[in-house]
């Protein structure tokens, strides 16, 4: 434990963010101060969101500045303590970003308990991905019995609780997913109904075949093929959580073709749709519902959940970019330093 090392944002990506923009240095370990907590990483949460965080535009939430350590989640280990709010050897939630050790604030940090649950649920399925699923779901989609329910990005950190609360729900639910074994394993291990893979010539009819008495709840993380395919079969009132919009999020340009606001609009007009965006962030005052929920959910099996995990902080860049493509198996994280409580 002697130095530090950390990614930081180097250059503004354009398209896929690479070795360029996102650079990997030693720099000094930090010592904390009074009420701060010297924390190592073990486990860095990759998720979609970070990058839009790369980029220069305005969002809901701060883009990361130029020179800057590049953020996000992460489970990590007390080393040391200057607070009685956390001791070392506690294993704590934090926002530590990419980077091996970090300072922080020792009253921002939620400790987790390894008897309860592996710790890198924490940013998983106990943590914000699962929450955004369960706030998504239940507060925006609204789902009743016998509804028909798409999830997109079906196998993915957030889609595969989506599908898990909606069957449990009583919906017929319906995968969409990027590749064949990804869509088995929804079916299989999460209990949805079927699940199409949208990169097949014939995807939209086979999303028709799917859903035949139509859909009234989409819940909505890609864009692109998969909502235009959605658009064509939504039932009257149907509900559209729109959670993200990941196939747009590399995008440099808006694509080519007729604008086709005019018929959308006509649409949530003739059908009486509801679209309504949500960042999980808003809506805190469902979290301790949640963690009651999930946690009892995954005690009696009925929330079933996937790992993938890369090895080595220098990993994270090829991570970062197969998450973009596609490439990971379930909730992307990056082990940092070994696990001692697996
Ligand atoms: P995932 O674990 O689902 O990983 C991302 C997945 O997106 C990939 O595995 C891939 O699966 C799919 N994907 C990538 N590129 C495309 C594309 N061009 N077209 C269609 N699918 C694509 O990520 P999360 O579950 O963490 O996030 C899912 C969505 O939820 C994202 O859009 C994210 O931004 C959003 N989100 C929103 C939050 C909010 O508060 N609103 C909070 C957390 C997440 P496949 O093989 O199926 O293509």
């Amino acid at each position: 434990m002697d130095k530090n090392q950390q990614y930081i944002l180097a250059q503004r990506p354009i398209g896929m963010p690479d070795e360029h923009s996102l650079k990997l240095q030693d720099s000094a370990l930090p010592e904390p101060g009074e009420g701060q907590a010297l924390l190592k990483t073990i486990y860095l949460s990759l998720d979609p969101y970070m990058r839009g965080r790369m980029n220069d535009a305005a969002s809901y939430a701060k883009s990361v500045e130029l020179g800057e350590v590049m953020g996000g989640q992460t489970i990590s280990e007390v080393v040391v303590s200057n607070s009685p709010a956390v001791s070392a050897g506690d294993y704590v939630l934090s926002s530590n970003g990419w980077q091996r050790y970090a300072v922080a604030n020792a009253d921002t940090l939620v400790k987790l308990d390894p008897a309860q649950a592996p710790i890198s649920t924490g940013v998983g399925v106990l943590g914000m991905p699962g929450f955004t699923a369960y706030v998504g779901l239940l507060q925006f989609g609204q789902p009743k019995q016998g509804d028909t329910v798409v999830v997109s990005a079906a196998a993915g950190a957030v889609g595969q609780v989506v599908g898990q609360i909606a069957k449990m729900r009583g919906c017929r639910v319906v995968g969409v997913a990027g590749a064949p074994d990804k869509c088995d394993h929804v079916v299989r291990e999460y209990g949805f109904d079927v699940c199409v893979n949208y990169k097949d010539d014939d995807f939209e009819a086979q999303l028709a075949k799917a859903c035949p008495d139509g859909i009234d709840i989409y819940f909505e993380n890609v864009g692109g093929r998969v909502f235009d395919a959605v658009m064509t079969l939504v039932n009257d009132f149907a509900r559209i959580p729109v959670c993200g919009r990941i196939a747009h999020y590399n995008q440099t340009s808006l694509p080519e073709g007729p604008d086709r606001l005019v018929p959308f609009m006509g649409k949530i007009l003739v059908k009486r749709l509801m679209l309504r965006g949500f960042i999980q962030s808003d809506h805190l005052e469902h979290l301790a519902d949640f963690r009651r929920d999930m946690s009892q959910w995954i005690r009696d099996g009925k929330i079933h959940y996937q790992e993938d995990i890369v090895d080595g902080l220098e990993n994270t860049v090829s991570a970062f970019q197969g998450l973009l493509q596609g490439k990971n198996r379930g909730k992307m994280l990056v082990r940092v330093a070994p696990d001692p409580t697996r």
